[in-house]
């Protein structure tokens, strides 16, 4: 059992000739929380866009748990636990936190809008749905309109969502956009909470949570690896420096 729970292997993604994502040999360890960082149009999206399997590779592979996934449809991905926290587009603003986490929980199990499940089921899904809100600090919110929420409790409403098809690994992309400072320290608190059972890839821009939360970094630059390692040995690379301070 290899020691990743994904490996990319010489990645590729070219747009009409242009080279988008080059040679990606990206491994994040299990159990590790893995940032992917690196100065606008590197191409952390479309890294993100080939793991999930939304955008499909010029040129490499891919494998979770040791499995060639390269050409598996999104949906077989998530099945198999890798799961990307979708926007905040994916909560539905018109229905309550407890409502928002119930459906996802629904939805993971297969039906859609199977509302006529059996009375031991809907309450099971209850249960399971207030945990998951407290999982993420928002039980006090249960009752809340999703649209009433403050950006931040939304954020973590829409991991809580995701939490809710139980995976093994979670792609975050940018967690911490939009954040005041308090909010910034909640997200990464929870980051680092359903870290400890998971395995995690995010793209984040602010360096102060990167430093904080990433047991390892990756840092790309017009599209190619530029460097990587734990926050330590990255802060020093000169190349690193240059992408991001032009010195
Ligand atoms: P990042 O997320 O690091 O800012 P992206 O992955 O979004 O970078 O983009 C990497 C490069 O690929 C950019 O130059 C961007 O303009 C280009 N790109 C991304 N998606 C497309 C697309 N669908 N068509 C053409 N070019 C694209």
């Amino acid at each position: 059992m290899s020691e990743y729970l994904v490996e990319t292997e010489n990645l590729c993604k070219e747009f009409k000739g242009f080279a988008a994502v080059s040679n990606v040999t990206l491994k994040v360890r299990t159990g590790s929380i893995h940032a992917l960082i690196g100065p606008n149009g590197a191409g952390k999206t479309t890294c993100f866009n080939l793991l999930t399997k939304f955008l499909k590779p010029t040129a490499g592979t891919i494998r979770y748990r040791g499995q060639d996934i390269t050409d598996l449809p999104p949906t077989d991905v998530a099945r198999r636990g890798m799961v990307r926290s979708f926007q905040i587009s994916a909560v539905f603003p018109g229905m309550t936190a407890l409502e928002n986490v119930k459906l996802a929980l629904q939805r993971a199990r297969g039906g859609s809008f199977d509302f006529w499940r059996s009375r031991s089921a809907l309450r099971a899904y209850d249960t399971r749905a207030r945990e998951l809100l407290d999982d993420v600090g928002l039980g006090d919110f249960a009752g809340t309109m999703a649209a009433e929420m403050p950006y931040g409790r939304k954020r973590a409403l829409e991991i809580a969502t995701t939490l809710a098809l139980d995976p093994d690994m979670l792609l975050l992309d940018e967690p911490m956009a939009g954040m005041a400072h308090e909010e910034i320290d909640r997200i990464s608190a929870l980051i680092r909470r359903i870290g400890k059972n998971r395995t995690i890839l995010m793209v984040e821009h602010n360096l102060n949570v990167v430093a904080d939360l990433s047991d390892e970094i990756t840092v790309l630059a017009r599209g190619e690896i530029l460097a990587q390692g734990s926050y330590r040995d990255i802060a020093d690379h000169p190349g690193v420096r240059e992408a991001y301070l032009g010195v």
